[in-house]
């Protein structure tokens, strides 16, 4: 078993391919975005977000130590959902309002010491997917395969707004595509810990790819990866 890093912008894939490689490889599937969200989420609902919108970061950094989260297996949805403070969050995270919001939490050093410490934890083993914006280069140096994804900007704006209008979510193209333009420049330039490809990690644009495809791929390099490993 191997350990694979998953890094990339926002809305491109990460977690679909994440996920099947979980479920292919019989591995441990991690999604440490998932755990930047439950933090927003408990921000919001602790009244950590002055009405302005700007952040209460004192009284957020001082409320860390009663925080938890955790991931629990549900056989509902065939996946792990994230859990705060006991309570599966899965339906309450997955919206732009969050996600605008976890990417300006991400910033916070003690939010991300805290969550940083919970995953260099789970990465301790080996057969873990984890992704996110700084797995192969801080959470998982040393992971066998590192993959850094991408895809053509527009193309991930019209997927990420077919499937929030298939959840149900009212949004247009346009807001869909200010949120990422936002969070990738945000994600990209903050001080800590931004997100960057690792020297090592191999490049998958799935701009024409379909999941199945990018799957296949990541499954070449699984296979090359592992027996690398194995010849050593
Ligand atoms: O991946 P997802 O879109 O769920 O992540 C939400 C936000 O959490 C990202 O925009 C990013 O700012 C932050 N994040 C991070 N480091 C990670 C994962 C997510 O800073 N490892």
């Amino acid at each position: 078993m191997i350990n694979i890093a998953i890094d990339g912008y926002s809305s491109c894939g990460k977690s679909t391919l994440a996920k099947a490689l979980a479920r292919t490889l019989g591995y441990i599937y991690i999604d440490t975005g998932a755990m930047y969200r439950a933090v927003a989420l408990y921000a919001l609902d602790h009244g950590f977000i002055h009405p302005d919108g700007t952040i209460d970061q004192e009284g957020l950094i001082n409320a860390l130590p009663s925080l938890h989260i955790d991931f629990k297996y549900s056989n509902d949805t065939g996946r792990s959902d994230v859990f705060l403070n006991g309570v599966s969050v899965e339906s309450r995270i997955r919206n732009m309002q969050i996600a605008e919001l976890a990417s300006r939490i991400s910033q916070i050093r003690a939010v991300r010491n805290k969550l940083q410490q919970l995953q260099r934890g789970i990465a301790h083993k080996k057969g873990v997917v984890m992704d996110g914006r700084d797995i192969g280069t801080v959470i998982m140096p040393d992971a066998e395969l590192k993959i850094f994804m991408t895809a053509d900007p527009e193309i991930r704006a019209l997927r990420r707004y077919e499937e929030l209008k298939a959840a149900g979510k009212e949004t247009s193209l346009e807001e869909v595509r200010n949120n990422q333009v936002k969070r990738d420049y945000e994600d990209t330039h903050r001080a800590e810990d931004p997100l960057r490809k690792a020297s090592d990690a191999l490049v998958l644009d799935n701009s024409a790819l379909s999941p199945d495809e990018q799957l296949k791929l990541a499954l070449d390099w699984v296979k090359k990866k592992s027996k690398q490993v194995a010849e050593v």
